[in-house]
């Protein structure tokens, strides 16, 4: 059996890398008084097609629809927000105290498999609910900039841009529009399609030509309301109170609909031009859209795999302890079981009966520190022999000064 295109296995010996980006995720951002939250990965298709929005490539080419058993469409989740958005109206979540949350979980495109792109992918994402004061735009920079660096990636560049809102993005689409059909002939064939439905997206457009197009494209800055060039103007000065730096992209736009105002992506350079580890920004109207009040929002989310990717690991330790067990399991699991109760270590108990030098070789694979060998004789005297892997060397002992022995080792 073949697994799915795009879709990848994780494996025990990668899964250090996992556990070590959860785990700094999650604490930095429960630190900033996050709460997580799991959403289900299978939602209504009109929750996406309404929430993503029905023009954006996503819900037009990349969702996994299909219909359940009782003939309702269902859809694999393409991004966590809509998601996110539709449980805190469900849960009447804006009667909490805390609306700042989090989730770490798979999402799913169907798009075109390639190096560091896969149709099931994870993302951290970050939402924040009910507050439309900049400092929180900035707020969640900063903290996604915190997170980024723990996790040790470094020469980020952080652009931003202003994305217009409700009432003032259609006045400006139509200009763009206008602009667009007047230079219809160079775009790419992707471009053409985006023309009618979503002008937007050809601004960021890698094609060589619609490049050169755009670059003349009347911008959003020149037609934002008033409302909007205050609350970007805000979030600016508040991101330099932060001491953060930023550059502002006005091609900078993002594949979904949903988003207003203030947009961001946080760039690495060392990934050629899958360079983005980090992207978010405001969504004023999205709440009210799902059927929910008139909350605005701020989120960002940032991919799982392209943070492995930059992150750097040692080698790990499989286990600490490997038990060679080589003819009585009762008594190794006995000592296992303590060993793991005294030391709180990982302790891998051997049962395929082989000799004592394939044993060790094993060991030596797992990269275990310690091998603990047990057979009759140990059993009868009730007692271990523990070998160093490091410096080779091997000594017998009582049980109990063992067990003695290895608590203080790990203190
Ligand atoms: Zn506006
Ligand atoms: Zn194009």
């Amino acid at each position: 059996m073949e697994i799915l295109r795009g879709f990848k296995d994780v494996l025990p010996k990668d899964i250090e890398k996992w556990h070590k980006l959860e785990r700094i995720a999650r604490d930095t951002l429960e630190s900033f008084g996050f709460k997580e939250i799991r959403t289900p990965v299978l939602e209504k298709t009109s929750l996406f097609a309404r929430g993503v929005g029905e023009d954006t490539d996503i819900v037009e080419k990349e969702m996994y629809t299909f219909l359940d058993k009782s003939e309702e469409s269902v859809t694999l989740r393409p991004e966590g927000t809509a998601g996110v958005v539709r449980a805190f109206i469900d849960n009447h979540m804006e009667n909490l105290p805390y609306k700042k949350y989090y989730y770490i979980g798979p999402m799913f495109r169907y798009e075109r498999p390639q190096k560091g792109r896969l149709r099931q992918f994870n993302q951290i994402g970050v939402e924040v609910f009910g507050i439309s004061n900049p400092s929180v735009d900035a707020e969640v920079v900063y903290m996604d900039k915190v997170m980024l660096g723990k996790l040790g990636l470094n020469n980020l560049r952080i652009e931003i841009n202003n994305i217009g809102c409700s009432r003032c993005r259609p006045g400006y689409m139509k200009k763009l529009k206008e602009y667009f059909y007047e230079h219809k002939d160079g775009l790419c064939e992707d471009c053409k399609r985006r023309l009618e439905k979503n002008p937007l997206r050809i601004l960021d457009c890698k094609n060589k030509n619609c490049r050169l197009i755009a670059k003349n494209a009347p911008l959003i800055t020149q037609f934002a309301c008033a409302e909007c060039k205050e609350h970007y103007e805000k979030a600016k000065v508040k991101l330099k109170n932060l001491n953060i730096e930023f550059i502002e992209n006005p091609y900078l736009v993002r594949g979904l609909d949903y988003y207003t105002k203030f947009v961001f992506e946080i760039i690495t350079d060392e990934l050629g031009a899958q360079g983005t580890v980090s992207a978010g920004g405001r969504y004023d109207g999205l709440v009210k859209q799902l059927g929910g009040g008139d909350i605005p929002g701020i989120g960002f989310a940032s991919g799982c795999e392209r943070l492995i990717e930059l992150m750097e690991f040692e080698e790990d330790k499989l286990f600490e302890y490997y038990v060679a067990n080589l003819e009585s399991d009762d008594y190794a699991v006995e000592i296992a079981a303590k060993l793991i109760e005294v030391t709180q270590k990982r302790v891998y108990v051997e049962y395929e009966k082989k000799s004592l030098k394939s044993m060790m070789k094993k060991a030596d694979k797992m990269n275990a520190s310690f091998v603990v060998i047990i057979g009759e004789n140990e059993k009868n005297s009730n007692t271990v022999v523990l070998k160093d892997m490091k410096n080779s060397t091997q000594n017998e002992y009582k049980l109990k000064t063992f067990l003695d022995n290895e608590v203080k080792r790990w203190v």
